[in-house]
């Protein structure tokens, strides 16, 4: 039988939080289906094509990982992808309540989809995608938590938005 989890995001953009995440969950699961959520309530930086793309470069030669847009109900973006397992990271505390609320709901929406929590190496802990954002436009320098592409890639749209 193979295992596989999904694991959905903003990713706006994607760090290495989340790759550290993706290289464990590979240890575990044997394929990977990256959800990127449309996410419009968050209002997010990127487009959705651009998130996928970038998630697209970092994880290009990896076969045990996809990577798929949706906007739906996560159950939904779960049971399309064969997955009966939803995974997501955990940093500090502050995730928690959040994730447990979700996860809580998941559960009593589809009672056969389990949700598995990961959490990255110390040295990312700290790390998030709108706090990386943000360091990247004040001119601090980012490239320690960004896939070189990614990094490219945010300097860019930094020039052409300030
Ligand atoms: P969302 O909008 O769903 O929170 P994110 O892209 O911010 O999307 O995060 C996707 C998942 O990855 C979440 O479960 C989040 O907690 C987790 N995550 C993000 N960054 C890290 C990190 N540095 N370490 C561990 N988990 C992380």
């Amino acid at each position: 039988m193979t295992r596989i989890a999904v694991y959905p995001g903003t990713y706006d953009p994607v760090t290495r939080g989340h790759i550290d995440i993706c290289e464990r969950a590979l240890k575990v699961f044997d394929h990977l289906v990256i959800g990127v959520a449309d996410s419009p309530s968050k209002i997010p930086y990127f487009s959705i094509d651009e998130r996928f793309d970038m998630l697209q470069t970092v994880f290009a030669s990896n076969e045990r990982i996809s990577i798929k847009p949706f906007s739906g109900l996560l159950i939904e973006f779960a049971r399309e992808c064969g997955a009966d397992v939803i995974l997501r990271g955990l940093r500090a505390i502050s995730d928690f309540e959040y994730e447990v609320q979700l996860a809580g709901m998941n559960r009593s929406l589809a009672s056969e989809i389990e949700t598995v929590f990961l959490t990255a190496a110390q040295r990312y802990a700290f790390v998030s995608s709108s706090l990386v954002r943000e360091i990247a436009s004040l001119d601090g320098d980012v490239s320690e938590f960004l896939h070189p592409d990614t990094l490219a890639r945010l300097s860019e749209k930094l020039k052409n938005t300030q």
